[in-house]
């Protein structure tokens, strides 16, 4: 299933820092409000109800150094459920042509670290990034083409390997 993606390579820019980079290297930032709305939903109990959210608004901006802002203008709480991953969110994130939508959902035990469920449905979704909320202010941030590029890399090495340990 992941050796079907497509490898994004940035192109080359001027900055010598980004030249080093290959790829592009995204930044999320926020309304004030999406943000502010978020710390004070977040409740940081393990116990607490997961949330799910949807991001209906954003906008990229690249910039001249090879990096990218996305800057998120809105989103709906989708669902709220007693533990939860992307993957039950069904198709409660969906856009007006049906494409994905970003996902944000809380890891209420602070976990930072997208579990394998969300990283394979990160990957299935395909939305130009996914997000979780790990604490009041502390989100990380995913994208489907990173980690399809990364697999790529993957298997493309272990065929190499194979083909070097064949005898001739
Ligand atoms: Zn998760």
């Amino acid at each position: 299933m992941l050796l079907i993606a497509p490898l994004l390579v940035n192109a080359p820019s001027n900055d010598c820092m980004a030249q080093q980079l290959p790829f592009t290297v995204t930044f999320v930032d926020g309304q004030r409000g999406v943000f502010a709305g978020l710390a004070r939903s977040y409740r940081g109990e393990p116990t607490a109800s997961e949330a799910m959210y949807c991001v209906d608004s954003w906008k990229t901006q690249p910039d001249s150094s090879g990096t990218e802002t996305v800057f998120i203008e809105s989103l709906r709480q989708a669902r709220v459920g007693s533990t939860m991953s992307i993957i039950d969110m069904g198709n409660l994130c969906v856009g007006p042509k049906g494409e994905s939508l970003p996902v944000i959902h809380t890891h209420m035990d602070g976990n930072c670290q997208f579990s394998v469920a969300d990283l394979v449905t990160i990957v299935a979704r395909r939305a130009p990034f996914d997000g979780i909320q790990c604490g009041k202010r502390h989100f990380a941030w995913e994208f489907a083409w990173r980690l399809l590029a990364i697999a790529n890399e993957v298997e493309r090495s272990k065929f190499k390997e194979a083909a070097e340990k064949r005898p001739p």
